[in-house]
């Protein structure tokens, strides 16, 4: 395998310096399977402090886990200390790090045997407890005893399901028989870290492997009605948007229950609202004409309009044939382009208009402006300062007869 020139560097230098240094993890798990890694973290037996003296530009990352980031250039490098886990009496961290001489101990707290590789220098990989095998295999094997490694942190549970989902891989039997057995242990973990992995598996070329939720059991623990969420396949072929996604995945549910799905899993909000919108709107057919399209592009905006036909398009939501969502991407081309007035921004008419042309303050300025921008989404041609106040002069004239 290949290591960067960068990550070259920082071994080359802990060599130098008498120490060892590996890449390490998911770096080394990517590189085999010829994917390109996210990052590349090393790991060394030198001590922060000693990683601190030899190089130049360090932050202190992650001290008491033994983890320093170098510098090179604008690039940041995790360099981590050897370390061995303490116990973990909670179910979610060690209550201790201790940090270790022995590149094995290292890589033998680590997750998945896939995960638990090094490479040095010399481009040769260590791995100690199959990984390549499993690569080969196309398995998810914790390293070590599953049932204890699930039962140190139960995270590792979800990891699994992600990482299946991002390679495609299955679950090892005895690493899945574990997990099927203690999924109760997922209420240990922070709603953070639970949306955080949902939304990796989601955004992953296999995001149908949320299915392995509802068969391991875990569903009921993440705060989602896992039997009303729609793990299909068709979500792979949607963009890699998060809100996109989770609209699919939720699709079954009500416009309120996917925001309260998305609250409780901490969402930030922008992407909670969006969700809550598209699952409602899922429900309507598409906009059949162009004063309906304009209405709608009024209501929710061209985006989450585009992001409606997407969903449509790929058969999420109320049916919708082939020939409707062609027609509506028509329609939502013709509104844009003509730009037509869809906003009340664009009116041509203003508050301060009316009141000079005599429309009481208050609710009735209200009340007329909605009544043009009404007549405007009809007609858009309608929208001239003129054409609008003689409107309105008429209306006020028919309701005094
Ligand atoms: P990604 O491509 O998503 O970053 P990754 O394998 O690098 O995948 P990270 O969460 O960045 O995953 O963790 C880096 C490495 O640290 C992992 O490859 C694994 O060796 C180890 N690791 C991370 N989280 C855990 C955990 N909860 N338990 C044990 N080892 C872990
Ligand atoms: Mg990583």
């Amino acid at each position: 395998m290949t290591i960067p020139e960068h990550v070259k560097k920082i071994l080359g230098t802990l060599n130098r310096e008498g120490f060892e240094g590996y890449a390490v993890g998911g770096c080394v798990r990517d590189a085999v399977l010829n994917r390109v890694p996210e990052d590349w973290d090393i790991t060394t037996d030198a001590t922060p402090e000693e990683v601190k003296r030899i190089f130049g530009r360090t932050l202190d990352t992650g001290i008491a886990h033994g983890t320093v980031t170098v510098m090179l250039g604008k690039e940041g490098y995790e360099v981590t200390t050897y370390r061995t886990d303490g116990e973990y009496s909670d179910g979610r961290h060690p209550d201790y790090v201790t940090f270790t001489p022995s590149l094995k101990e290292d890589l033998k707290r680590r997750d998945f045997t896939i995960n638990a590789m090094a490479c040095g220098l010399d481009e040769q990989v260590i791995d100690l407890f199959g990984g390549r095998e499993d690569l080969l295999r196309r398995v998810i094997r914790c390293v070590g005893t599953p049932e204890e490694r699930f039962h140190e942190d139960a995270l590792r549970m979800l990891r699994a399901i992600r990482f299946s989902a991002q390679l495609n891989f299955d679950i090892e039997p005895e690493t899945w028989r574990a997990l099927c057995g203690q999924t109760e242990n997922m209420r240990k973990v922070s709603r953070e870290r639970i949306f955080s992995e949902l939304n990796k598996i989601l955004l992953s070329e296999h995001p149908e492997k949320l299915a392995l939720l509802i068969s391991s059991g875990m569903g009921k623990y993440l705060d989602i009605s896992a039997e009303e969420l729609l793990c299909s396949e068709e979500i792979a072929a949607l963009p890699k948007q998060k809100h996109l996604r989770w609209a699919a995945l939720c699709s079954n549910l009500s416009g309120e229950g996917a925001g309260a799905v998305l609250h409780s899993l901490k969402s930030e909000l922008e992407t909670e609202r969006r969700v809550l919108l598209l699952v409602r709107e899922m429900k309507e057919k598409l906009p059949e004409n162009l004063p309906q399209m304009r209405r709608k592009l009024a209501a929710i905006g061209p985006d989450r309009m585009e992001d409606l036909i997407i969903l449509k398009q790929f058969g999420f939501g109320s049916q919708s044939s082939e020939q409707e969502v062609f027609c509506a991407r028509q329609r939502k081309a013709a509104v844009l382009e003509a730009g037509d007035c869809i906003s009340r921004r664009t009116l041509t008419v203003s508050g301060k208009d009316l009141l000079k042309a005599g429309v009481r303050p208050g609710p009735p300025i209200g009340e007329a402006l909605d009544y043009l921008f009404q007549l405007v989404l009809n007609e858009p041609e309608l929208n001239e300062k003129n054409v609008l106040l003689q409107r309105l002069e008429e209306k006020r004239r028919r309701e005094k007869e």
